[in-house]
């Protein structure tokens, strides 16, 4: 119940321990091929350049930064965590120009302040932005910075890796152009494995640039000679045949729920533990609205210390829960309900093994205090 990785189905496991084939085989083609569509299912899109990059989420995020922007374009960034740092980084290294539009942790992304820093910056070409920052537990507005980005001409690149599977994310609809996610989080795959998804517009972008894309290995237009259409593949590299024997398996599991389904689990069940952990007086980081469902980031309560609780739980309950990351280190826990993970059994689980902590802590300090007395 971390950040991610969550819980891989027992389903998904099987798929993964079968004997690894040729990633040229035509069985394996096939299979591609049925990935590419149940991304396309999970990421409502139609655009064709969907498939699975063969790295983790942070490879997606490269990848979409290293297609897309070429040296002395400008990029807006929004910053409200951990891994819109990340994005200003990429665009730096990609020889782009960041301009940076910051949120404080815990709050989404500013509808107002994008909308400025875009009319400031008319020669911008990307909004880059994290739909659920992991690090916060916060979702920014997707579909309304999306609209903003199409008012101003601007191409949109969007993280949505703790988003996928968990909460609504509609690439057509919302007309985003780059998405990256990962395998590991509400997928529930084992970790390793970054889907993405690219509008026309974007493969426009790619096709038309300047300048070769820097990275060879993430270069849409040669990876998709491997994953694109028809029988005839070339290879690229290595596909990781037994993570996409998992990924597979996982995104079946997906369309059997149902995404709808899917989004409403895990809302449900997160208010199932905000009930209890209200019920202890645990108290959420985040305003309600800007809630995660999959990633429930709390105030530590003041008896109890931190790492040691982690650790307690880990070493006794067998049971993982993430703690705070930059400035929110030492005085939050990110609680996940994410993919397989968001099930009833952990949520009893790691609210009875909070409430005994803080009884035990309650006992204690009441002998401590009657010790003193004596
Ligand atoms: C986990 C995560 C990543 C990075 O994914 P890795 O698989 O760890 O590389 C990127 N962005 C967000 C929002 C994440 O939660």
């Amino acid at each position: 119940m971390g950040p991610g990785p969550s819980n891989i189905h027992p389903r998904v496991l099987a798929a993964m321990a079968q004997p690894t084939i040729g990633h040229l085989d035509p069985a394996f083609i096939d299979l591609m091929d049925e990935i590419k569509v149940l991304l396309q299912y999970a990421f409502q899109t139609e655009n064709a350049a969907t498939f699975p990059l063969s790295a983790p989420g942070s490879a997606g995020m490269e990848a979409c930064f290293a297609n897309l922007v070429e040296p002395g374009d400008k990029v807006i960034v929004c910053q409200n965590g951990v891994f819109g740092g990340r994005m200003k980084e990429n665009v730096e290294r990609c020889g782009g120009i960041p301009v940076m539009v910051e949120d404080e942790w815990g709050c989404a992304v500013d509808l107002e302040k994008v909308e400025a820093a875009l009319g400031t910056h008319p020669d911008a070409k990307i909004l880059a932005f994290v739909h659920a920052e992991t690090s916060t537990g916060v979702e920014s507005d997707a579909r309304a910075l999306a609209d903003l980005a199409i008012q101003h001409d601007c191409l949109t690149l969007v993280d949505t890796v703790t988003s996928l599977g968990g909460s609504p994310v509609l690439v057509d609809e919302w007309e985003l152009d780059a998405v990256y996610s990962g395998s590991q989080k509400c997928l529930s795959c084992a970790p390793g494995l970054s889907p993405l998804t690219f509008s026309e517009r974007a493969l426009e972008k790619v096709k038309n640039r300047r300048s070769k894309v820097q990275s060879w290995f993430m270069d849409l237009n040669l990876i998709m000679g491997y994953w694109g259409k028809g029988r005839r593949r070339a290879y690229h590299h290595t596909a990781p045949v037994n993570a996409l024997f998992g990924l597979h398996e996982a995104l079946l599991m997906l369309r059997e729920e149902g995404l709808e389904n899917a989004w409403d689990r895990h809302l449900h069940n997160h208010l199932v533990l905000r009930d209890g952990l209200a019920s202890l007086g645990i108290e959420f980081l985040v305003r309600k609205d800007w809630r995660l469902p999959q990633l429930n980031v709390v105030r530590v309560p003041e008896a109890l210390n931190d790492a040691s609780v982690r650790a307690d739980l880990l070493k006794y309950y067998n049971l993982e829960i993430g703690g705070g990351l930059g400035p929110l280190a030492g005085d939050v826990w990110r609680i996940g309900l994410m993919g397989y993970s968001s099930r009833p059994e952990n949520i009893l689980l790691c609210v009875g093994a909070l409430e005994s902590m803080l009884k035990t802590c309650s006992a204690l300090a009441t002998v401590h205090k009657t010790l003193e007395n004596q």
